[in-house]
């Protein structure tokens, strides 16, 4: 497996792939769980050269905290994408990334403004910004997305569309664990006892009861709530539990508020 640090690294090696060959893409942050695995495997299986970019995006995180909080588990990232036989990983620093200091960004002026978008000012252009950039330089004929970041999924299918950039975004379906939370990378910053209340959430959202009801019992059992919203077939929630932020969705029930 290649671990390709710089853009120039990175470049030489893609260069050097043949042009029969596909390339699939999976763009993460790190602190892989079994919820990234689902998405490599699924890349590995339908590519003949898969790879996974790592990289903490500083533009799409409005709070600082949470960015300097982010989990960094390197060691454990790399034995999960050997063990699932990924070509490279490429890591790259953020002056490589942005030699532009981000004066350059992609802007979606909707349903960016929605949901996350209104309680994260700027997240999803730093999100479509990284993305670009990429797929720029990864040139995959396939890229894995999971269905956990619905709107993040939207907006990139919306971009590759509008872009007409050749790739094809392959959703992936959310993995949760046995008491159904979905996996994600901040859980493990969960203290043990809101790890037992976070399975309240997908509970929660996943009753058919009305969105301003799902709220009501959120805050009632001491979570703070940015917003249970139906979106695009999807009943999409963000909460806050013991300084965590926890993004969840599921299909809409039938019946609408
Ligand atoms: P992240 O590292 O959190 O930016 O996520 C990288 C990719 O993994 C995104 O496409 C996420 O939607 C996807 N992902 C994160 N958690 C899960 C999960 N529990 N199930 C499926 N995909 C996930």
């Amino acid at each position: 497996m290649n671990i390709l640090n710089t853009i120039d690294a990175w470049q030489n090696w893609r260069n050097a792939i043949s042009h029969e060959k596909s390339v699939g893409i999976v763009p993460t942050m790190g602190a892989l769980h079994d919820g990234h695995r689902s998405l490599i495997t699924r890349c590995r299986r339908e590519n003949d050269i898969c790879v996974v970019s790592i990289f903490v995006n500083p533009t799409q995180f409005n709070d600082p905290n949470d960015l300097n909080n982010y989990p960094v588990t390197f060691d454990e990232d790399r034995n999960l994408c050997a063990a699932e036989g990924v070509d490279a990983i490429f890591m790259p620093q953020y002056a490589d990334l942005y030699p532009d200091d981000y004066r350059y960004r992609v802007m979606e002026n909707r349903d960016s403004q929605l949901l996350c978008g209104a309680h994260r000012p700027g997240h999803f252009d730093g999100m479509l910004s990284v993305v670009m950039k990429l797929f720029n330089l990864a040139r995959p004929q396939r890229a894995y997305f999971g269905e956990k970041d619905w709107q993040q999924l939207q907006l990139v299918k919306g971009m590759v569309e509008a872009f007409f950039m050749p790739i094809t975004i392959v959703p992936c379906p959310t993995v949760r664990e046995a008491d159904q939370l979905a996996l994600s990378s901040r859980n493990r910053r969960l203290s043990n006892d809101h790890r037992q209340k976070a399975a309240k959430f997908p509970r929660l959202l996943a009753t058919n009861a009305p969105t301003g009801d799902i709220i009501r019992l959120l805050e009632k059992d001491g979570f703070t709530v940015d917003y249970v919203e139906d979106f695009m077939g999807r009943r999409c929630a963000a909460i806050t539990c013991g300084g965590v932020r926890l993004i969840d969705n599921l299909p809409s029930p039938e019946r609408q508020e």
